[in-house]
């Protein structure tokens, strides 16, 4: 799979802002997961990989903020090979993305919207699994869910993500300017 380095600024803005949106329909008869946690439902997120609707929006979003292509782009559903993936697979690629473009993530912010099941005694396991992927404190991770009051979206999961990003000096990655230099 191609990386972003060639493309890689030497300079650039310290900061950047990534957005992400997606969402699912529900479905009975599969598992739930959401932010990488399984959660105990009748129906789960059906469609592309494991459905995970959230750990998606923030694959777009961190994908956005460095301007990488998105995750159908690098991920087609139409790929048997990403049938029920772990969406872990596609949040894993965008963050080395964001890494060798040279940032690191300061803080990222979720809103899901889902009638059900509730999404609040869940939360900080949901923050905590986020957390751990993106290498980040669980206090950078904020999280919440709203039931969708007048959407007419009882049946379906959405999911919107912003993310920060920080521009990070390290010695690795001057390393590698270096060696490209040579
Ligand atoms: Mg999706």
């Amino acid at each position: 799979m191609p990386t972003t380095n060639d493309q890689r600024p030497t300079t650039g803005p310290s900061t950047r802002i990534g957005y992400g949106f997606d969402s699912h329909e529900f479905q009975p008869g599969i598992p739930l997961k959401i932010g990488g946690v399984a959660l105990a439902h009748d129906k789960g997120l059906g469609g592309h990989s494991d459905g995970d609707v959230l750990l998606h929006a923030i694959t777009d979003a961190l994908l956005g903020a460095v301007a990488a292509p998105d995750i159908g782009a690098l991920f087609p559903p139409s790929d048997p090979k990403w049938k029920g993936a772990d969406s872990a697979v596609f949040l894993r690629e965008a963050l080395k993305r964001v890494r060798d473009a040279g940032y690191g993530v300061a803080n990222m912010d979720a809103s899901l919207i889902l009638a059900a099941p509730k999404i609040g005694p869940h939360a900080a396991a949901i923050r905590t699994r986020v957390a751990q992927l993106l290498g980040v404190h669980a206090d950078c991770v904020g999280l919440k869910a709203k039931t969708p009051e007048g959407l007419n979206l009882e049946n379906a999961a959405v999911a919107h993500v912003v993310v920060l990003l920080e521009k990070v000096a390290t010695s690795k990655n001057t390393r590698k300017k270096k060696a490209k230099r040579s």
